[in-house]
Protein backbone atom coordinates (compact mmCIF):
# COMPACT_ATOMS: atom_id res chain seq x y z
CA UNK A 1 0.00 0.00 0.00
CA UNK A 2 2.61 2.58 -0.56
CA UNK A 3 1.55 3.95 -3.86
CA UNK A 4 -2.31 3.97 -4.69
CA UNK A 5 -2.44 6.15 -7.68
CA UNK A 6 -1.92 4.53 -10.76
CA UNK A 7 -1.75 6.30 -14.42
CA UNK A 8 -3.28 4.98 -17.61
CA UNK A 9 -1.05 4.59 -20.44
CA UNK A 10 -3.46 5.21 -22.76
CA UNK A 11 -5.68 8.52 -22.17
CA UNK A 12 -2.48 9.60 -19.20
CA UNK A 13 -5.40 9.91 -16.36
CA UNK A 14 -4.44 9.25 -13.01
CA UNK A 15 -7.00 6.76 -11.39
CA UNK A 16 -6.88 4.82 -7.94
CA UNK A 17 -8.00 1.53 -9.72
CA UNK A 18 -5.33 -1.08 -9.79
CA UNK A 19 -6.20 -3.17 -12.83
CA UNK A 20 -7.72 -0.66 -15.82
CA UNK A 21 -8.62 2.84 -16.63
CA UNK A 22 -11.96 3.83 -15.85
CA UNK A 23 -12.16 6.19 -18.49
CA UNK A 24 -10.63 4.44 -21.35
CA UNK A 25 -10.34 0.88 -20.19
CA UNK A 26 -6.91 0.30 -20.69
CA UNK A 27 -3.89 -0.39 -18.66
CA UNK A 28 -2.60 1.53 -15.91
CA UNK A 29 0.72 1.64 -14.44
CA UNK A 30 2.28 3.15 -11.27
CA UNK A 31 3.44 7.12 -12.48
CA UNK A 32 6.49 7.00 -11.25
CA UNK A 33 9.44 5.44 -12.85
CA UNK A 34 9.72 1.79 -11.69
CA UNK A 35 13.19 0.49 -11.48
CA UNK A 36 11.76 -2.86 -10.25
CA UNK A 37 7.92 -3.89 -10.30
CA UNK A 38 6.76 -6.96 -9.11
CA UNK A 39 3.31 -5.65 -9.29
CA UNK A 40 3.13 -5.17 -12.59
CA UNK A 41 3.46 -9.08 -13.22
CA UNK A 42 0.96 -9.91 -11.26
CA UNK A 43 -1.40 -7.21 -13.29
CA UNK A 44 -0.80 -8.63 -16.13
CA UNK A 45 -1.62 -11.91 -14.93
CA UNK A 46 -4.81 -10.71 -13.69
CA UNK A 47 -5.58 -8.97 -16.93
CA UNK A 48 -4.84 -12.30 -18.84
CA UNK A 49 -6.49 -14.34 -16.63
CA UNK A 50 -9.71 -11.51 -17.15
CA UNK A 51 -9.45 -11.98 -21.35
CA UNK A 52 -9.17 -15.69 -21.06
CA UNK A 53 -12.74 -15.67 -19.11
CA UNK A 54 -13.61 -12.96 -21.90
CA UNK A 55 -14.20 -10.65 -19.08
CA UNK A 56 -12.79 -7.60 -21.44
ZN1 LIG B 1 -7.34 5.84 -19.81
Amino acid sequence: MRWLLRKCTSCGRYTLKKDRCPYCGREVTVPHPPRFSPHDKYLEYRYRLKKEKGLL
